[in-house]
């Protein structure tokens, strides 16, 4: 039986990080933002209304490791792509009674049972030479599906990313 990877709603409060307030920049709910991509499984960015982010996530509901998809995924969306770095990111593997009473139902009738994997790429901020900080943003403004991830000061609010600076949409795919 071939199994897509698919992540189907009831499984995806799973995938929340613990703290759903934005960390060391103004404190407001995180938002969660599903990204278009040609991927089987379910990519999100968890992101304040700022576009600071605090994790972006990728899973499958197979055994399978996700972790090339969302390196290659963020590669190719992050200014510069050697921001991107193999080590920032961390996988988990989810079985049902973490998952609470429902989607642990949910899971025990799948056949075959498999448990639900994802990886979390987190850049923590930065501290630079001159004492100022960098972190982590999204830019929401090339379309949907077609985030660009860079590095801007801490206390920016939804800053431009380099590919706007740039005219754009030269750089956008
Ligand atoms: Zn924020
Ligand atoms: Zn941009």
């Amino acid at each position: 039986m071939t199994v897509s990877g698919r992540v189907p709603p009831v499984l995806r409060r799973a995938l929340a990080p613990d703290d759903p307030h934005c960390y060391r920049h103004c404190d407001r709910p995180l938002r969660a933002r599903a990204l278009t991509a040609r991927t089987p499984g379910l990519l999100l960015v968890y992101a304040c209304p700022g576009g600071a982010v605090s994790v972006v996530t990728y899973s499958e509901w197979r055994n399978r490791d996700p972790t090339p998809t969302l390196l290659a995924y963020a590669r190719t969306h992050t200014l510069p792509p050697r921001l991107v770095r193999r080590w920032d990111l961390r996988t988990a593997t989810r079985h049902g009674p973490e998952l609470g009473r429902g989607a642990e139902a949910y899971m025990g009738k799948a056949r075959p049972p498999r448990p639900l994997r994802a990886v979390y790429w987190r850049v923590y901020p930065t501290r630079t030479k001159d004492g100022s900080v960098r972190r982590l943003f999204a830019c929401a403004r090339h379309g949907r599906g077609n985030v660009r991830f860079f590095l801007a000061p801490g206390d920016a609010q939804s800053p431009r990313c380099p590919a706007c600076a740039t005219g754009g949409k030269k750089r956008a795919r």
